[in-house]
C-alpha cells in the first residue's frame, strides 16, 4: 500500500465535486484531494485544473527561479534525427523502422533492436 498525498493545488478543495466532501454530519467540509497516485504535472495535481491553479500562482516565479529563455533553442541538423516506424510495412520489410532527419531530408534503415534501444542515436550531441 503506498502512502496518500495532497494534490497541490492551492485551489483544490474550492473545486466543489462530491468526492471532496469529507467528515461528518454536520460538519462536513471541502478537502483538498489525497491520493495514492495522481496522473497530473508529474504525479502532484489531481487535474489539469489543479496545475493550472498551481501555475497561475507560482509559474513566474518558477521560470525566473530555474531560468527563464531569452533567446530560442536551436536543434541543429546533426541533432536532428528521430526514430519512426512505418505501420503499413510487414514485420519483414527492412524499411519498417528508419531515423528521419527532416532538416536535411534523410533517411536511413534502423533494425528492430536499434529501434528498441533508447540509447542508440545518431544524434551527435544536445
Ligand atoms: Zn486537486
Amino acid at each position: 500500500m503506498s502512502e496518500l498525498k495532497y494534490c497541490q493545488g492551492p485551489e483544490c478543495y474550492k473545486h466543489r465535486t462530491q468526492d471532496r466532501i469529507k467528515g461528518p454530519k454536520g460538519n462536513k467540509t471541502y478537502q483538498t484531494r489525497r491520493r495514492s497516485h495522481f496522473y497530473y504535472g508529474n504525479g502532484n495535481f489531481c487535474s489539469m485544473w489543479c496545475l493550472n491553479d498551481w501555475f497561475n500562482d507560482f509559474g513566474d516565479r518558477a521560470i525566473n527561479h530555474f531560468g527563464r529563455l531569452t533567446e530560442a533553442k536551436h536543434l541543429t541538423e546533426d541533432n536532428a534525427w528521430y526514430k519512426e516506424y512505418d505501420w503499413r510495412a510487414d514485420d519483414n520489410d527492412e524499411h519498417r523502422y528508419y531515423w528521419t532527419n527532416p532538416l536535411t531530408n534523410e533517411q536511413r534503415p534502423l533494425t528492430k533492436a536499434q529501434y528498441d534501444d533508447n540509447n542508440y542515436t545518431l544524434n551527435t550531441g544536445e
